[in-house]
């Protein structure tokens, strides 16, 4: 690796650093070596964080010239790498100031935080430091690489490409719905309500479940014959189960994929396909189908 820390100085948002990173190293290789990464950029240690209650932590000085990483012990790799990515986030963003003795502790909660209110700034960085470490350990033009390779998406996707990248699922789930060029949204149950919700709110409509609430009633997640860790069959449902269908609008179409999880939870797959005004009747293959097609593909090598 050539980047250097100086290469980004003045440069203040998580997508420009990110940016600039793969400028600098166009043949990053994927897992995204985030530990040699982080050492490059004068992050003298990955340590052990002994301080319970938290996941993560940065050292650092006020000039910001070198730091050391902590991370909470025996925690599973993607989770880990999350973590790093989120510490050389905060020691890279040059607004974030530590909480005191120049000493950055980030919680579990730290660690999921997606969006602040105006005006907190704690959770403003929080928000930044995960974005930063989302873009760097899954740099949306390596995803795009995969999805032009395999353009119908799916909950089998999702999974390879966390595997691939060795970040979690759940991680990976949120960069599919920012950054694949189908239109989706995926939704995290636990106990059989709706919980973490990810979507892109520029090309998504809007979901009208609310967390906290039941899957909504007609969705495959209720199917009989669902099996842990076995993804579902793709299949179209009535589109205003989960989302508002303005009156009178063409109708689209709305494919849901669901994968049981241990532990009470699941994954939803939400696939929002545009009603194609210039489509010949009959020719109109759907999601279902393209995935049938996807999947026998597959198994043909
Ligand atoms: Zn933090």
């Amino acid at each position: 690796m050539t980047v250097m820390l100086m290469d980004l100085a003045d440069t203040g948002s998580p997508e420009g650093l990110v940016s600039l990173i793969l400028k600098h190293e166009p043949e990053f290789r994927v897992p995204v070596p985030i530990e040699e990464l982080a050492l490059q950029l004068e992050i003298e240690q990955i340590a052990d964080l002994e301080t319970d209650g938290f996941e993560g932590g940065l050292i650092t000085d006020s000039n910001r010239s070198r730091g050391i990483i902590l991370v909470k012990r025996s925690v599973n790799q993607p989770r880990r790498r999350f973590t790093i990515g989120h510490e050389l986030g905060h020691f890279l963003i040059a607004n974030h100031v530590p909480d005191k003795d120049g000493r950055f502790l980030c919680s579990r909660q730290d660690l999921q935080t997606l969006s602040a209110k105006e005006g907190d700034r704690r959770a403003k960085m929080e928000v930044e430091a995960n974005r930063f470490s989302s873009l760097i350990l899954m740099p949306p033009p390596k995803l795009r690489e995969y999805f032009k390779r395999q353009p119908s998406p799916s909950i089998e996707h999702v999974f390879e490409l966390a595997e691939r990248f060795q970040v979690s699922k759940e991680a990976m789930a949120r960069a599919c719905a920012d950054h694949h060029p189908e239109s989706l949204a995926f939704i995290i149950v636990k106990d059989g309500k709706v919980g973490r919700i990810y979507q892109n709110r520029k090309r998504f409509p809007f979901i009208i479940a609310s967390r906290t609430k039941p899957v909504p009633q007609g969705s495959l997640f209720y199917r009989r014959d669902l099996r842990v860790g076995t993804p579902s069959e793709i299949d179209q449902r009535l589109p205003d189960l989960w989302i508002d269908v303005p009156r009178g609008q063409r109708a689209s179409t709305l494919s849901e994929q669901v994968c049981l999880q241990k532990n009470g939870y699941a994954l939803i797959m939400l696939w929002h396909e545009e009603a194609d005004e210039d489509q010949e009747e009959g020719e109109d293959m759907t999601a279902r189908d393209r995935w049938r097609a996807q999947q026998e593909k597959y198994q043909r090598g």
